[in-house]
């Protein structure tokens, strides 16, 4: 489930323009009850014309967006704006008024005060659409956009920052995910209802991430504010990780969400993926993942079937392997582009360096309720930066069962890990905390299965080794003995990767430079250790934390460098 499916297409109304706006010229200040004041007439207007059935026939939407650009800019929509609005109408369930405001505000990231001022100043009145308004009309629409649109030319894989935790650490297993919606886009339900339910549920950790396009209305809903606040009211350090973020929903380019930024962006303002990749690379601390690959190959090729952006390739941690109730057969199993790779695979055979992870996507108010399925975090401790710290990690997994612990380690390291030079025995440990059994661990190799070894119970411990020296990546996959969401598969939980080799693009198509450096002396590369650690995994004891990092920038720091 992606968007509230509402009932039918919203009307596209006239955007009939009241008469009598008052001039606001010349003060120094804006005065922000009167811009209110007469904005909100002005949108009442404009949205008072939903829903009449004749009136929906009668508008022609493709003017009408080319009519609000040169209503509130004076030029008209670029061919990936008008599309991008066009295609928005049905998934977004826009109101007229949102046209207005984001013709208003055009590529600026934020619609102002002044901006509305100054609307209200240059214009009394709707213009009435010329015949060069409908020649333009009909011109952007009959103008084709390529599937490669924006992807601009092949990147190499220069000047990337590897990621490798420290070797040895005992984890806490935590579960959540972070891809939901509220009223303050197209869900259902408040913000504070949200991050309630969430944690009733059992979720550890949580993200309301509405989509930034209906966030970023007018100057006096603050709505990404309401957002925050919601979180930092719901955030528990040590018992309930709250954080925020935002899914940019292009319906040409499809989905990514963004978590752990101070501000956002949306599929106007950031019209182009690799804008939406640009504005990440500008927040370092700021994380994002691919949101239900397959869902938008129509316009444009969807995510651009994964090219590969390098400033974007650190902070883009993730790929859905869920979503909402559709679990591994669609996102891992069935649903992909062109070949048989799953996305997961298609996302690192070019490039980039995801892991496996879900979200549920709430639309309807059902936070934390819609499904077993999770996304399994393992972090030294239970708060904003943990949980931060380890998706830029990319210590997750992607879970069909929501308390399946699963630890995939090399050497010590754990999964998301980027190592060259160690040697290819993998450690993998799956328990369940209710002791649902399990009776399949599966190593694959660049997405190539290597081994699949028949076990035994709850509580599971396998070493597989590799021969291999070439550039690839490993990751395990799980399987239990039941179906506890009844889809007459088995519940599964796919690792996330441990990448190896010093690589470059152009080598096997992967990946780049990673690690020089020598694991930490205290060497965990033996049974022995692996136990004594694993048997950590499971402890229950959650740090407290006491000492708030200072976020007067409103970010959760990661601590990786
Ligand atoms: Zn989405
Ligand atoms: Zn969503």
């Amino acid at each position: 489930m992606l968007f509230a499916q509402d009932t039918g297409r919203h009307a596209m109304a006239v955007l009939s323009w009241v008469a009598g706006l008052v001039v606001l010229v010349g003060a120094a200040e804006v005065d922000q009850a009167l811009i209110r004041r007469e904005m909100e007439e002005a949108i009442a207007s404009l949205d008072s014309a939903r829903g009449y059935g004749a009136y929906e026939k009668s508008v022609d939407v493709p003017e009408q967006i080319v009519l609000a650009y040169e209503w509130a800019q004076g030029r008209a929509p670029d061919p990936v704006e008008f599309h991008t609005l066009l295609g928005m109408w049905p998934e977004l369930g826009l109101k007229p008024s949102d046209l207005l405001s984001f013709a208003i505000r055009g590529k600026e990231p934020a619609i102002t005060w002044e901006m509305c001022a100054a609307f209200i100043a240059r214009k009394t009145a709707r213009p009435q659409p010329s015949a060069q308004t409908k020649a333009l009309a009909a011109a952007l629409l009959n103008t084709p956009l390529g599937k490669d649109e924006g992807a601009g030319p092949a990147k190499s894989s220069a000047g990337r920052v590897a990621v490798k935790s420290e070797p040895g650490v005992a984890y806490n297993t935590y579960f959540g995910y972070l891809h939901a919606h509220s009223e303050l886009s197209d869900g259902e339900g408040s913000p504070d209802q949200a991050y309630t339910s969430a944690r009733a549920a059992g979720l550890d950790f949580f993200a309301l991430t509405d989509h930034g396009e209906l966030v970023l209305v007018w100057p006096w809903e603050d709505k990404w504010g309401q957002e925050q606040s919601a979180a930092d009211r719901a955030d528990a350090p040590g018992e309930f990780a709250a954080l925020w973020g935002f899914e940019w929903s292009s319906p040409l380019y499809g989905h990514a969400t963004v978590v752990n930024s101070e501000d956002y962006t949306d599929c106007v303002s950031s019209s182009r993926l690799v804008q939406l990749y640009d504005w990440l690379a500008d927040r370092p601390d700021a994380f994002g993942r691919f949101n239900h690959p397959g869902y938008f190959d129509y316009a444009i090729a969807d995510l651009l079937h994964f090219r590969l952006f390098d400033q974007a390739v650190n902070q883009m941690v993730g790929v859905e392997c869920w979503n909402g109730d559709d679990g591994f057969d669609r996102y891992y199993y069935a649903g992909n582009w062109e070949g048989p790779e799953s996305y997961l695979d298609r996302a690192n055979l070019n490039g980039w360096r995801v892991g496996a992870l879900g979200g549920e996507d709430n639309h309807r108010a059902d936070w934390g309720r819609m499904g077993r399925f999770r996304t399994g975090v393992l972090a030294t401790e239970l708060t904003r930066e943990g949980i931060a710290e380890a998706y830029m990690s990319r210590r997750f997994y992607a879970t069909e069962d929501d308390n399946l612990c699963l630890d995939f380690r090399c050497g010590g390291y754990p999964m998301g890990s980027m190592l060259d030079g160690e040697a290819r025995v993998f450690e993998v440990r799956a328990y369940d905390r209710d002791g649902e059994e399990f009776e399949e661990v599966r190593l694959y190799r660049n997405g190539q299965l290597i081994e699949a070894r028949t076990v035994t119970g709850g509580d599971v411990v396998e070493v597989f080794e590799d021969a291999s020296t070439d550039d690839c990546y490993y990751y395990v996959i799980v399987k239990q003995v039941d179906d506890s969401d009844g889809n007459g598969r088995k519940d599964e939980a796919i690792s996330s990767p441990i990448w190896f080799g010093d690589l470059d693009g152009a080598k096997s198509g992967c990946y780049s430079p990673l690690f020089k450096e020598q694991p930490a002396s205290a060497g965990w590369s033996n049974l022995a250790v692996l136990l004594l650690a694993a048997g950590a995994l499971v402890t229950t004891t959650r740090t407290h934390r006491t000492d708030r990092t200072d976020r007067t920038d409103r970010t959760y720091k990661n601590r990786m460098e």
